[in-house]
């Protein structure tokens, strides 16, 4: 039997879900340090990915390292100028993106939150109050997406991306 929306909303209330998704090569087409709003291009894929989930549901929450800033390739203001342009594209599909978080530091700097470390993760989880084992992440590298889910004993999802990857 279908629940009814009284239990449907209360569900929601008590266990926060997030589809956790990878934002380069994942939900827009990966390029070498993208920053330029002028690149974005995003796969028709994780349009309807992020739907269904959105439908069902499920908080959108994108999670991406940016090492272009720590390695000065471009600045922060930079990032979120692509972001935002991201974010408003997808608007327009009728997806709302609860929230980005970002690692901006060096593989060298060795932080917890560059995937695939957990912090992002672990900041969402705190921040929105999410039930990561109601949760899952999507990506398109298993040594960094689906490395990051196995750490976390979270399920996943990678999709498979004929480009060439980029640095982060
Ligand atoms: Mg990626
Ligand atoms: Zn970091």
């Amino acid at each position: 039997m279908e629940k009814n929306l009284r239990g449907m909303v209360i569900d929601h209330i008590l266990t926060r879900k997030a589809l956790f998704i990878d934002r380069d090569g994942t939900i827009n087409v990966d390029c070498p340090y993208c920053h330029k709003p002028s690149d974005l291009r995003i796969y028709d894929d994780s349009v309807s990915i992020m739907k269904e989930f959105a439908r069902r549901g499920f908080d959108i929450v994108i999670v991406t390292n940016q090492s272009g800033i720590g390695r000065g390739y471009f600045t922060e203001k930079e990032m979120q100028a692509f972001n935002s342009e991201l974010v408003s594209r997808l608007s327009k599909e009728g997806i709302e993106i609860t929230s980005i978080y970002h690692c901006p530091h060096l593989p060298e700097e060795r932080c917890d939150c560059r995937k695939p470390g957990t912090g992002l993760i672990k900041r969402a989880e705190r921040e929105l109050g999410i039930d990561l084992s109601e949760s899952i992440i999507v990506g398109d590298r298993d040594d960094i997406e689906g490395e990051l889910a196995r750490k976390l004993n979270m399920k996943y999802m990678i999709l498979n991306r004929e480009k060439k990857q980029y640095g982060d």
